[in-house]
């Protein structure tokens, strides 16, 4: 028999259940339509069908929080991947944002929704930020799932967050420590045991 996570050690509370994932994700997709409609409103277009909408997931934390918000935007819109690290292999706080990857280079006059996980410094979502506004896109919101205001470096404006959340290291619902917990369907926090002393 398999341990289910709930039951493994390491794993200390949880801070957001699955029920409060759900229905805020809700929420949230009702403000991006919201917005969306506002802007095709001024193009001219009161459409939510036309190709202008593109999100950009930051892999590979952003993974499951996208694969639920994408689900309920009755839009027509395409994704756009990229990776960004910060937080390299067992580090619990951020190293610097560096990309791993290219971000798309389509992006002049479309409406741009760039998604991440966990707002922490602000390092992740301002270095994506200045390189997509070079691009000259139509709108540019950023959203995440988790907003640690008091840790923040550089300032980044935040069109959408799912829960603000004290400063603690959190895992599950995409996030992950050393590669693992990216799988377990709450907001957990980890014993203090499992994870080295900041
Ligand atoms: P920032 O660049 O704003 O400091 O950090 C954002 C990135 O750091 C997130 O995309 C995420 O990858 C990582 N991060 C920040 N806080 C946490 C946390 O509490 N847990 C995990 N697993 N990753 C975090
Ligand atoms: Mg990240």
């Amino acid at each position: 028999m398999l341990l289910p996570y709930a039951m493994f050690p390491e794993i200390e509370r949880t801070l957001v259940t699955k029920e409060q994932i759900a229905t805020r994700i809700k929420e949230m997709a009702n403000e991006i339509v919201r917005d969306l409609e506002e802007d095709l409103a001024k193009d001219g277009d009161s459409r939510l069908d036309e190709d202008r909408v593109i999100i950009i997931p930051i892999m590979t934390g952003a993974m499951i929080f996208v694969a639920d918000l994408i689900r309920q935007l009755p839009v027509k819109l395409s994704l756009g991947l990229t990776s960004v690290r910060s937080y390299p292999g067992a580090s619990i706080s951020s190293k610097g944002a560096h990309l791993e990857s290219d971000l798309p280079d389509n992006l002049e006059g479309k409406h741009v929704i760039v998604l991440d996980d966990i707002l922490d410094s602000g390092q992740t979502l301002a270095l994506v930020k200045a390189i997509i506004l070079k691009q000259k896109p139509a709108s540019l919101r950023l959203g995440v799932m988790l907003d640690k205001q008091t840790t923040r470096t550089i300032d980044v404006k935040v069109d959408y967050t799912g829960f603000e959340i004290p400063d603690e290291f959190v895992v599950g619902y995409g996030l992950d420590y050393d590669g693992y917990y990216r799988n377990h369907p709450e907001i957990v926090i980890l014993n203090q045991d499992a994870i080295p002393k900041r």
